[in-house]
């Protein structure tokens, strides 16, 4: 059978994958580990279900996306997570992101604007026994002020420049990943660093997300 046939066995699939994310340069071992243990599949639901293993963002509910897997494995490597870190994700989704943190961290809190998302990938947090991660239902452009300051933070959703409340939740030496630009254009994957005196920024590649919006969803 073809790539992705459905004569596909799981462990081929699972080979395909892995080999997918190493050779779009996701390549440090504590990261494919984590990515190794979290199946795509769960996190994708419905109609599209059948496309989980691969290198594509996929729709998930509220019109929204879960993130190429090779991006996703791109940014978790960015970040550096160390295993004492505690890591704010702004952007839930499906919930998948934070999954691959919570392997890599001491603590994950996940933030999306949609309550239907939120409560969702909880579902799904809950069934795989990921008790370190904690998902709140927020406008995460004010970042999570009463559980600051983070090691790391991690922006799934584009904004036009890094918000200001995210970057003064970082802890000095730590790192935020988070892509920049116009919604609807092709916008820049930023790491920033917070040193002593300032932050630094570096351009990582092009990358398109979906918008990062001000207030809550409707569902
Ligand atoms: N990390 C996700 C993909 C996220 S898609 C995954 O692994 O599946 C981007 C998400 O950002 C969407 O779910 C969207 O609802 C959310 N989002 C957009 N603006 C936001 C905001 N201001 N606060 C919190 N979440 C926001």
């Amino acid at each position: 059978m073809g790539q992705g046939g459905p004569d596909e066995s799981d462990a081929e699939r699972k080979m395909r994958f892995l080999f997918g994310l190493r050779s779009r340069g996701v390549t440090e071992a504590r990261v494919l580990t984590a990515m190794e243990r979290v199946d795509r599949g769960l996190f994708v639901r419905g109609h599209f279900a059948d496309r989980a293993y691969d290198d594509m963002p996929l729709p998930i509910a509220c019109g929204q996306t879960i993130s190429q897997p090779s991006v996703v494995g791109l940014m978790t490597q960015a970040l550096n997570v160390q295993p004492r870190d505690t890591v704010l994700e702004i952007g839930t989704g499906s919930g998948y992101q934070a999954a691959i943190l919570s392997h890599l961290a001491r603590r994950i809190y996940t933030v999306d604007r949609h309550r239907r998302l939120v409560r969702e990938a909880q579902g799904v947090f809950q069934a795989l026994g990921l008790v370190n991660i904690t998902a709140f239902t927020a406008d995460g452009s004010h970042g999570l002020p009463d559980q600051a300051p983070f090691d790391r933070i991690i922006v799934t959703a584009a904004a036009e420049d890094p918000p200001g409340p995210l970057l003064a939740q970082l802890k000095v030496g730590g790192i935020m990943v988070l892509p920049v630009g116009q919604s609807d254009t092709v916008q820049s994957l930023i790491k920033v660093t917070r040193g002593q005196s300032g932050y630094d920024y570096e351009e990582l590649r092009p990358v398109r997300f979906v918008p990062l919006i001000e207030g809550l969803g409707a569902e």
